[in-house]
């Protein structure tokens, strides 16, 4: 039997189980968060074919993935559940530092916040030559964890200012290993750094773009929609508003909407802007059904299912349906990395007590940790 289900325009999700095949599959959005493997993707095409190329096929845990370029994610194997040994995706902020001032940052990021280790310049010598007459030379080395990622596993980072220092390294040796690194930028910071975006593409540092939205009226937005590559557009409920909906319908891009977290300055933010946060959230769920057939591709992430009641809204509380879209809760494919604190934790929402410590961790041992602590196994 084969289940297709399609309710917007562009992709498609199908589960199809046909002689003790069972086969998943999902579009899953570059250049936004891990959650993309979470949330529920609109889509109106029926054909399960990939027009693009494949970038990635691995063995996960009891099961197969396959990446396109395009984003499209299929996941399958010959029995009835997928259980990873592995993150799929994995959220990570490399850094506290940016000068965008955004009074509703979740983040909590100012301009003297401090960059995450994500690699060093590793003094090394010749094995066995004499230190006084041998030379010396500094490979890049990335942080153990790191070291760990199996190739095809798909990294969201924040790029912030994208001035890291040592990000441009960092990536270097993630493509090497066949890592696959998306990274979000403001749109605020985006006309300063599209050189270095579009150069990034091109060498393949990165591979999908996600913006967050501050201005939908900015002009630059559609150069960038237009030179950039796999780019998707983040909205947050209760910050995005109808008219930017307008505006941004022109572009007929992909979009992400992100849930409103109530961590960071977004706590501060949400006390004195309750009323107009929840407005902007009423008339964001309002305009759900129609916005649907606006954007190229509409996805969510698990907070945003949540405020937006989207089960409810889109899908009418069918069961079936339901499960064909819902990608699953957090921290069953994906997992989160603080590289600034040293801390991993389900996702970025998470309290103090629910972050711990990578320490010498390998991303297989602290991908177990969240799935036996949250009921993954
Ligand atoms: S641009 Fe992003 S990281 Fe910077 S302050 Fe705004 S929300 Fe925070």
């Amino acid at each position: 039997m084969t289940i297709l289900q399609s309710i917007g325009k562009g992709r498609y999700l199908i589960r199809k189980r046909s002689s003790n095949l069972h086969k998943y599959g999902s579009s899953n959005i570059p250049g936004s968060t891990p959650w993309d493997a979470h949330k529920i993707l609109l889509t109106m095409g029926h054909n399960i074919k990939v027009d693009a190329p494949m970038i990635a096929s691995y063995v996960n845990g009891n099961y197969n993935v396959e990446l396109y370029a395009d984003g499209t994610k299929i996941r399958f194997n010959d029995k009835d559940s997928l259980i990873p040994a592995f993150p799929e995706n994995m959220d990570v902020c490399i850094t506290k530092k940016c000068d965008g001032g955004c009074p509703y940052c979740y983040e909590g990021c100012t301009v003297n916040g401090q960059h995450g280790f994500i690699g060093d310049y590793v003094e090394t010598i010749e094995e066995g030559s004499d230190p006084e007459y041998a030379t010396y030379y500094y490979p890049f080395e990335l942080p153990h964890w790191m070291q760990s990622l199996k190739p095809g596993t798909e990294l969201a980072i924040n790029g912030n200012n994208m001035d890291h220092p040592d990000l441009e390294e960092c990536l270097k040796a993630l493509r090497n290993r066949g890592i696959i690194t998306n990274i979000t930028i403001n749109q605020r910071h985006l006309a300063q750094n599209f050189c270095k975006l579009v150069d990034w593409q091109e060498r393949e540092l990165i591979h999908g773009i996600g913006i967050s939205l501050s201005d939908a009226t900015d002009n630059f937005l559609e150069v960038a929609l237009n030179d950039l590559d796999n780019v998707v557009l983040h909205v947050i409920a209760g910050i995005f508003t109808a008219d930017d909906m307008m505006y941004l319908q022109a572009y007929k891009t992909k979009i992400l909407i992100l849930g409103y977290k109530n961590l960071g300055r977004a706590t501060e933010y949400s006390k004195k802007n309750y009323h107009i946060i929840m407005q902007r959230i009423e008339e964001l769920k309002a305009n759900l059904p129609m916005m649907r057939g606006l954007f190229e591709v509409m996805s969510f992430d698990n907070l945003a299912l949540d405020q937006l009641d989207v089960k409810n809204v889109l899908f009418n509380n069918n069961e079936e349906k339901w499960s064909q879209f819902y990608m699953g809760d957090d921290g069953g494919f994906t997992m989160y990395i603080d590289t600034v604190a040293g801390k991993y934790a389900k996702n970025s929402c998470m309290s103090e007590e629910e972050r711990y410590d990578i320490g010498s961790k390998t991303v297989e041992e602290m991908f177990n940790h969240i799935r036996e602590l949250y009921g993954k196994r």
